[in-house]
């Protein structure tokens, strides 16, 4: 049989016309090594072989026997076939039954040897028997895939089972080479980690669970370290890229903070200090400012904006969605209010709807994008905000010499990648040839092992305490017989002039297309970033539930709780300009509860807004009722957020109580990685990394010690020249993952 390398396509392996092309692309597999590198999920053991007269009922297990005689009936009334076998061997015989499976005749002719795994059942006349066993003709000895062993379990796909998924996998994995070690010989045996190619095998065909486990450990160290291997590089690389040096003038600085509307706060002062000092050097910044929601990272990243203007250098200010540009352009025109008319920057916001500029008389003007776009290029708008579309588009300025991005997780790594790219000085966007300084910013609490790996090429700059004066957010888990009363203190709470925000579940993805039984969700959810087919379906789907739920929920608040109030709903069906209205109009007061979806926009600053409530707390993700939760509490009054579970399940309300006893968000991170996983963490965030990775981010040992090998290595030889299968397998990891 010819070899096949691991980057050839599967058509080519199975034929382009094998059924299983399109099922395998669902599962995300369209290369001989995404197949090699579709883990199991679990593994069932059959490996030992039991007498038929030692079965005990209720037990796992295989026989092996001579097939005596094989019967299929057909009840057409129920439409249902039965395939009967009775198997022999030296103890005696068994009875094993199919329902609705009518091939298992033709496999199983009577006089074959095979071997039958599965559970023992127990009839209602007290006969053991098999029902619906994994069955396996022996051809030649030891060849066995499904029975007799220990069983691969995989994710699976609707119309492809484990089974057919072993199938291909054995028939595949016969035809490929045998593979280069890429891992460095030195590192492999200090981890005492089986070598590729017995690890390949050991994690399909283990002899023993502890094997299957060790090849594991292997896989997710490999993605650990190939990962850091790829943010080291990504930093040596960017400390070698020019960018502008932009010099603050202290007592300028001092003079713009004297004339904000409030006194910085300690850590918002130490944030802007390193700011000013990475602009200083002729090397681009790459910091994340981090900060909980209202710890107020905006005003600190609008005074380097402004920075940068003195020295002549434009600032893009990017935010994830309309609604949030808006908000920052509106809030730097605040804090420009006081600054003396000579000294402003010219502002621009410029979305998908339409474009703004303000000029230093105050005087907001409305123009056309084209004309914006000559006023760019000119470097007449000093700080432009917008959407991403402010990179993706081809708007070019003069000398960009700082990009902003605002809740930059959202952005994900192949957007800053885009932009990493537009600004490069083969791209040369920036008029000097030279890469723009980069600060993002987030309010979501990232755990330390996964900052240190998923976001490890970024310096990081904290923002710990809320500006003073703030109240602590009361909070409350609210059982189904406690919502009368909450809903009459929503009443007196608006009553009073405050607002409500109310958030309806996303209901999740449909589990029947997953993996069977007993393989656990995270494993079936595929982080990596191969495009899969059908992911836009999914989600389309999600978005119309997620709408049918606040629609329920907006329908029963307005009709039959609050017939009295004006309730008014939001979801991610609506257009944008609907969205944005929605929002104006609520900030606004002129409605009194939002009832909206999780779309409702990450950092949306209503400081009227004092009840935070959330229907089925439970279906979401500890940071993510964190964000929730920050939406309130940003003004003056005392804020509530009500968490309303869907069951009143103990479980999952002591997951809730960790956001009522987390002392920040810092500390809820880590408890909700430990509880959910990062899947689950980043939710919706396309991180591109191989689920294997983002399992492994799980266990802090495994981070450390993948981290101080690649930090050794990179450090002894950073272009990894007596390394060649390394320095490979890296380029086709960072393809895969997109972090390029
Ligand atoms: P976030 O970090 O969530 O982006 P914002 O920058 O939107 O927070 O700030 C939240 C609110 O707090 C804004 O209204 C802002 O003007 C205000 N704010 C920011 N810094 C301070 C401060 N030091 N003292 C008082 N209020 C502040
Ligand atoms: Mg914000």
């Amino acid at each position: 049989m010819p070899q096949v390398a691991l980057d050839t396509p599967l058509y080519e392996v199975l034929g382009a016309k094998s059924v299983f092309l399109k099922r395998l692309e669902k599962l995300g597999l369209t290369t001989v090594r995404d197949l090699l590198w579709h883990f199991p999920a679990r593994y069932e053991d059959f490996s030992r072989i039991y007498s038929i007269s030692d079965l005990e009922p209720g037990q796992q297990a295989t026989v092996q026997g001579t097939v005596d005689e094989v019967h299929v009936t057909h009840s057409w009334r129920k439409h249902m076939s039965i395939v009967e076998a009775i198997i022999a061997d030296e103890s005696g015989t068994l009875r094993a039954v199919w329902f609705n499976q009518p091939y298992v005749a033709n496999a199983l002719k009577a006089g074959r040897r095979a071997n039958f795994s599965g559970k023992v059942s127990l009839s209602d006349e007290g006969e053991v028997y098999l029902s619906h066993p994994a069955y396996e003709v022996i051809r030649a000895p030891g060849e066995t895939r499904h029975t007799a062993r220990l069983v691969p379990v995989y994710p699976e796909t609707r119309g492809l089972t484990s089974r057919g998924i072993r199938f291909i996998i054995q028939s595949v994995f016969k035809r490929v080479p045998k593979l280069n070690e890429w891992i460095p010989p030195a590192t492999l045996a200090a981890q005492n980690f089986p070598e590729i190619n017995q690890a390949i095998r050991d994690i399909h065909y283990p002899q023993r669970l502890e094997d299957a486990r060790a090849a594991e450990k292997r896989f997710q160290f490999e993605d650990l370290f190939l990962l850091q291997m790829v943010n080291m590089e990504q930093k040596l690389k960017l400390a070698q890229e020019h960018a502008p040096v932009i010099t603050a003038d202290i007592e300028k600085v001092k003079a713009i903070v004297a004339e904000l509307p409030f006194a910085l706060t300690p850590s918002q002062k130490v944030s802007l200090w390193e700011i000013i000092k990475d602009l200083e050097r002729p090397r681009p910044m790459n910091r994340l400012l981090q900060g909980d929601v209202g710890s107020g990272k905006t005003v600190v990243a609008a005074v380097a904006a402004m920075i940068a203007a003195e020295n002549g250098y434009e600032t893009a200010f990017m935010a994830p969605t309309e609604i949030l540009a808006r908000q920052h352009f509106l809030t730097m025109k605040g804090l420009l209010a006081k600054i003396p008319a000579a000294n402003q920057p010219v502002i621009g916001l410029l979305t998908g709807s339409g474009a703004t500029v303000l000029y230093e008389n105050d005087v907001a003007a409305s123009i056309a994008k084209s004309e914006i776009a000559k006023k760019i290029a000119a470097g007449e708008v000093a700080i432009l905000f917008g959407t991403h579309a402010l990179i993706e588009k081809t708007v070019s300025f003069k000398n960009l010499g700082l990009v902003i991005i605002d809740e930059q997780h959202r952005f994900g790594v192949r957007q800053r990648a885009v932009l990493a790219q537009n600004h490069s000085p083969r791209g040369a966007k920036n008029g000097a040839g030279r890469v723009p300084h980069f600060l993002s910013m987030s309010a979501t609490p990232i755990p330390r092992t996964l900052m240190l790996t998923v976001f490890g090429d970024l310096d990081l700059s904290l923002i710990t305490e809320l500006p003073g004066g703030r109240k602590p957010i009361l909070t409350k888990i609210v059982p189904p017989a406690g919502r009368p009363a909450t809903y009459e203190f929503v009443r007196k709470e608006v009553k009073a002039g405050r607002q409500v925000f109310v958030i309806c579940p996303r209901i999740e993805k449909a589990e029947t297309e997953h993996g069977g039984a007993g393989s656990g969700a995270g494993v079936n959810e595929r982080m990596s970033g191969a495009p899969r087919a059908g992911a836009g379906m999914d989600r389309r789907l999600a978005a119309m539930m997620d709408m049918k739920s606040v629609k329920e929920e907006y329908e029963k608040l307005r009709a039959k709780v609050f017939p009295d109030l004006r309730v008014v709903m939001l979801h991610g069906q609506m257009k944008g300009k609907e969205k944005e209205e929605i929002m104006r109009r609520f900030k606004n007061r002129e409605h009194d509860i939002l009832v909206s979806t999780s779309v409702i926009e990450v950092g949306v600053d209503v400081p009227n807004a004092s009840i935070m409530m959330i229907e089925g707390a439970d279906r979401f993700g500890l940071a993510q009722l964190y964000q929730f939760r920050g939406r309130v509490g940003r003004g003056e009054y005392q804020s509530y957020c009500f968490l309303m579970p869907t069951h009143d399940a103990k479980t999952a309300n002591a997951r809730l109580r960790a956001i009522m006893e987390a002392k920040n968000g810092f500390e809820l991170a880590e408890k909700d990685l430990a509880l959910r996983g990062p899947g689950q963490f980043f939710g919706e965030v396309q991180t591109g990394l191989p689920d294997v990775a983002m399992r492994a981010l799980q266990d802090p040992e495994l981070v450390k010690s993948s981290r101080e090998a690649a930090v050794a290595l990179i450090q002894a030889d950073p272009l990894l020249k007596s390394y060649p299968p390394l320095k490979a397998r890296l380029a086709e990891f960072r393809a895969r993952t997109h972090l390029e």
